[in-house]
């Protein structure tokens, strides 16, 4: 069990200045970002704050809605003879449509971390796993170390460029290993032909903040008979069996829509009206998702095992 009066450490890594910390100043290449419409529901559900942050600092389309009240968000003409002008695509949604730059929506998120828990300008070289009873341990390029109970991994730095670099991940076979655990685009960087990988980490965090603000309860653990190494794995596989497949499928269907939008899928000429009939409707299952039922599932997961556990031990002591 881990011991209730010491805080689980969990650092939170980033690239900013060292100190002071309360002020964290973020470059980013990046310039605006579509965070669709379930990117949107997730950050509400993880902290209403932060859909407040982005509302303050989003810009939004001044369309108006249609006769079935949805607003414009990705709208695409054919830009070829014969069929130029003609549309290819038209997504709508009942929410407005609207973009961010990436550092305004940082600087959003930053102003809501505890300054004692956030930790910017450092750079993880290694990360190391020994036995159950140590923890895990980060190791900085500035050969400074910190300890964790667990390690939520990210992407790896592209370095230095002046553009952005796309890559795209083949399927993981699992987002985590002991107790480390991968998100993002450290678990499923995709193309960005949907505006969908931010809206995927977005929902990632979600999940694993639910499960482990729920899960790390001392007086949780005071009652089962889970350690903290059995909660973390616990935890990591229910989150990967929940996250894993949807976010996957948006990446296969980023590329897809890479393919269609470029004329390389076969089956589907580059008539408007051919890619319309394949681009029209797809984001559905991307932007109509239930945020909570996903936490759900992933609390049902958690929460069979532990049931279990607490019977088997129940009957042991009989
Ligand atoms: C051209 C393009 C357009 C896109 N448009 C959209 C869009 O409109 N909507 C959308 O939803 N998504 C879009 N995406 C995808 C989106 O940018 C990514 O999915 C999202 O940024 C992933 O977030 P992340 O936190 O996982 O990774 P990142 O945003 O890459 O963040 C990882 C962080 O980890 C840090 N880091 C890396 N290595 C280390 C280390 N060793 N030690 C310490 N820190 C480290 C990095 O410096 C960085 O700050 C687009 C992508 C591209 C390429």
């Amino acid at each position: 069990m881990s011991d209730p009066s010491k805080p689980m450490t969990i650092p939170i890594l980033g690239g900013a200045p060292p100190k002071p910390i309360n002020i964290a100043i973020f470059s980013e290449l990046g310039a605006g970002a579509v965070l669709s419409p379930n990117s949107q529901r997730a950050m509400e559900c993880i902290d209403p704050r932060i859909f407040e942050g982005f509302q303050r600092r989003a810009a939004f389309g001044v369309d108006s809605p249609d006769e079935n009240g949805l607003f414009p968000w990705i709208t695409m003409t054919k830009g070829q003879e014969p069929d130029i002008g003609e549309a290819v695509m038209q997504w709508k949604h009942e929410t407005k449509g609207s973009t961010i730059h990436r550092a305004h929506f940082l600087d959003e998120l930053a102003k809501l971390i505890e300054p004692s828990r956030a930790h910017f300008g450092k750079s993880v070289a290694k990360i190391t796993e020994s036995g159950d009873n140590d923890p895990v341990v980060l190791h900085f390029k500035d050969g400074t170390t910190a300890e964790a109970d667990l390690v939520i991994e990210l992407v790896p730095d592209d370095g230095t460029t002046l553009g952005w670099s796309i890559w795209e991940m083949p399927p993981a076979p699992t987002y985590y290993n002991g107790r480390v655990a991968i998100m993002g685009d450290a678990a499923h960087a995709s193309t960005p032909y949907q505006g969908a990988g931010a809206g995927q980490t977005i929902e990632d965090s979600l999940v694993m903040e639910r499960l482990l603000g729920k899960y790390f309860d001392p007086a949780r653990e005071k009652r089962l008979p889970l350690s903290t190494v059995e909660t973390t794995h616990l935890i990591f596989q229910a989150f990967d069996t929940v996250r894993r497949h949807r976010s996957q499928k948006v990446q296969t269907t980023s590329s897809e829509t890479g393919r269609i939008l470029t004329g390389a899928e076969p089956g589907v000429s580059m008539k408007a009206s051919d890619m319309s009939a394949r681009m029209n409707g797809r984001q559905d299952w991307m932007w109509n998702y239930d945020q909570e039922g996903q936490v759900k599932d992933a609390m049902l997961i958690f929460e069979e095992v532990e049931w279990s556990r607490e019977r088997n031990a129940a009957n042991s002591s009989v």
